[in-house]
């Protein structure tokens, strides 16, 4: 039997809450019971947003509540030649096209898939010569997944990609989602492409996550397809609330693991409050 790989991937964008407490907790003890190990791995793609410490406070935070992982921890920062060549490896078959629709456009495009077409392939690469005067005004430009071209390549596939959620076999639909970004006009790659790409260089089996990414699993199942990526198990789990049923955020000061540390908290009383989650 295969060795359990999970991982617990925040991006220290903000101190980590009560919500990571919970995911983290299910992502360690998953190998615990089964017998394999959770990595940590840090997604800091995004550099505006990212910062030392609290990149410094994830390692302190977690080391805190009793989680332990091997080092060295896969920064993502670290590897943005990688997630390049993926780019440049879907460029060669076409299967992204250059956007320059500001963020808001393209999110109201993908808020329109799939209503306009059935299959809706919304996005659309632009005619060549309004390319080529773009790119003569050096405008920013996004690289979006086209479907139509992941259909192409993949023929009957693409409508039957599955992937196991919580044990049962899902459907992939990503025709749902449109033609998503995946090299963002700033950092040039995109969470989609960091994400799949390491959890397959790193092996992992098993992705455990909270609820609110599992469209995005739709997206990583076909990148997973297109690039002959092994297809990990997935178990998305719900989310944590509030007492108010709303759900922990960066922004809320006073839930974050170390402002409740600083009052007073320790970390048995923090790991009492995450779970089970379903
Ligand atoms: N970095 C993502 C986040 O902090 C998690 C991604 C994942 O688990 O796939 O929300």
């Amino acid at each position: 039997m295969e060795t359990v790989i999970t991982r617990f991937a925040p991006s220290p964008t903000g101190y980590l809450h009560l919500g990571h407490a919970a995911s983290a907790a299910q992502a360690f003890a998953f190998p615990a019971k089964h017998g394999g190990t959770c990595l940590l791995r840090i997604e800091d793609i995004d550099t505006t947003r990212c910062k030392p410490e609290y990149e410094q406070a994830i390692y302190e935070d977690l080391s805190w509540l009793g989680f332990s992982w091997p080092t060295p921890v896969r920064r993502q920062s670290d590897h943005f030649a990688d997630y390049d060549k993926v780019l440049q490896n879907l460029r060669t078959q076409d299967l992204v096209y250059r956007c320059f629709k500001t963020r808001k456009e393209v999110l109201d495009d993908i808020a329109r898939a799939p209503h306009e077409h059935g299959v809706a392939f919304i996005g659309a690469s632009l005619p060549k010569a309004q390319e080529t005067d773009l790119l003569g005004q050096e405008k920013p430009y996004a690289w979006r997944l086209s479907l139509e071209m992941c259909r192409e390549i993949l023929g009957k596939k693409f409508q039957n990609l599955y992937f196991s959620n919580n044990g049962k076999k899902t459907k992939a639909r990503p025709d749902m989602l449109g033609d998503v970004i995946l090299a963002r006009k700033d950092v040039g790659t995109s969470y989609h492409i960091a994400c799949c790409h390491d959890d397959a260089v790193q092996g992992v089996t098993d992705i455990i996550r909270g609820v609110d990414l599992l469209e995005t699993t739709t997206i990583h199942r076909l990148l997973q397809e297109i690039m002959g990526w092994p297809v990990p198990h997935y178990q998305h789990h719900e989310l944590l609330v509030d007492a108010n049923g709303k759900r922990f955020a960066k922004r809320d000061q006073a839930k974050t693991l170390r402002a409740m540390r600083q009052s007073g908290a320790e970390p048995e009383n923090i790991l009492a409050l995450c779970g089970p989650l379903g």
